[in-house]
């Protein structure tokens, strides 16, 4: 193992430089790479298709198909990377194992999170059955037939039915009634990320609002790693898919420190360093775990506006060893500018009317295709209340308007 400390940070491009890899280079994986270009970083960008957003910003970059094992190992062989930091959940884990094993890097957090998470099932056994934290009620099958035991087996209507390998939404459907089990299995094996018919049928929680806590795992003053908290990110999804976040989430003491607590737990159980964004769901003083990502969170893009240092910014400082800083610098909102046409090479207009919005900012992501439902920008705003940054990110979003030049 390489040690988890570095004495020094050295010059990018020269003998001593420190090297970070992003496995995945979309808009997350750029903040970071951004980050930590600022302290000097050699970075090193991977995507599975040219010009990524990331690639836009690193020292070099690999267009790479990341599930296949051999072909991430050669990369990583050649390149050397200190850290390598998946950004996405679909790599080829067993390899990070391996490359772990082999001290050939150190993997962010820890190869067993980035195994854990990339599917639904490895990390909702970990927590409600390892660790016993609540979560909704849950089964998992592989058939049409076994749906239907599970549902009538006690999970019951409402429940919503998901591929264990996907994200987003995407395969994912609520099911109100027995009428709906069979166009929710067809969709599930559609929508999943990978050919293969595993899915996770989970009791509707009849949530009052969902949190995404942004949790850092950071070397702190004792010199060991401890945990460190954002204040909570309150967000609206849409058919699986974030399109507004604000922060901090007006929540009560109870809820706060449960959800610290299951927080704490589940990124401890995962180990290592970095920022982890933590998904729960609220109702009173009762939350329930949801999911887990062991890296920042789409939803956290309001902290390019509401922190003082961003997730990314975090998340940079914490896998090099730096002290963190997770203050609120001011209520904020963010709200997702998406491509609403399908078309390569688009153009935006607006720009100068949406950053007329008093404290608001942008970042459109550089994306090289557009589609419809494709996020290709973010509006980003503070306010003296989260309801006023809220208005402030959506008009600015609503500003900007994507054509074809
Ligand atoms: P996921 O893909 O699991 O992150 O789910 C996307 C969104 O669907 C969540 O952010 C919730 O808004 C909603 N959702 C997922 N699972 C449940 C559940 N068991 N009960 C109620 N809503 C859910």
């Amino acid at each position: 193992m390489l040690s988890q400390h570095f004495k020094t940070l050295g010059t990018p491009l020269s003998p001593s430089a420190t090297r970070v890899m992003l496995l995945g280079a979309g808009e997350l994986g750029k903040e970071v790479i951004i980050a930590l270009q600022r302290l000097g970083i050699e970075t090193i960008a991977v995507d599975r298709y040219a010009d990524a957003p990331g690639m836009q910003v690193a020292h070099r970059s690999h267009v790479v198909t990341m599930t296949d094992g051999p072909a991430l190992r050669a990369l990583i062989e050649k390149e050397r990377p200190h850290l390598v930091v998946p950004e996405i959940e679909a790599i080829a884990t067993d390899m990070l194992l391996e490359i772990e094993r082999d001290g050939l890097a150190e993997i962010i957090p820890t190869a067993r999170a980035t195994c854990l998470t990339m599917n639904r099932e490895g990390i909702r056994r970990l927590v409600a059955e390892e660790l016993g934290l609540p979560t909704s009620p849950y089964a998992f099958t592989d058939s049409r037939a076994g749906l239907q035991a599970a549902i009538d087996g006690g999970i019951g209507y409402p429940c919503l039915v998901k591929p264990t390998m996907s994200s987003s939404g995407k395969g994912q459907s609520l099911l109100r009634g027995p009428d709906d089990v069979a166009k929710a299995w067809d969709y599930a094996m559609k929508g999943g990320r990978v050919a293969q018919s595993r899915i996770i049928v989970e009791g509707f929680v009849d949530f009052e609002y969902e949190i995404t806590l942004l949790t850092v795992r950071a070397i702190g003053a004792s010199g060991e790693v401890e945990t460190y908290f954002c204040e909570p990110v309150g967000h609206l999804q849409v058919n699986g898919d974030y399109v507004e976040s604000w922060q901090p989430q007006a929540m009560s003491e109870v809820a706060l420190e449960k959800s610290r607590a299951i927080a704490k737990a589940v990124t401890g159980s995962l180990g290592g360093r970095g920022l982890f964004g933590v998904e729960l769901f609220v109702n009173g003083d009762q939350v329930w775990f949801s999911e887990v990502s062991p890296r920042p969170h789409d939803t956290g893009l309001v902290t390019l506006a509401s922190q003082r240092f961003s997730e990314f910014e975090l998340h940079a400082r914490a896998i090099l060893g730096l002290p963190v800083d997770v203050s609120l610098r001011a209520p904020g909102a963010s709200a997702v500018i998406y491509g609403g046409l399908d078309a390569r090479g688009i153009a935006f207009e607006g720009m100068a009317d949406a950053l007329s919005v008093p404290d608001s900012d942008l970042r459109l992501f550089g994306k090289p295709e557009s589609f419809r439902k494709r996020r290709m920008g973010v509006a980003v705003a503070t306010g003296k209340d989260t309801d006023e940054a809220r208005r402030r990110a959506k008009l600015a979003a609503s500003k900007v308007k994507p054509v074809v030049p």
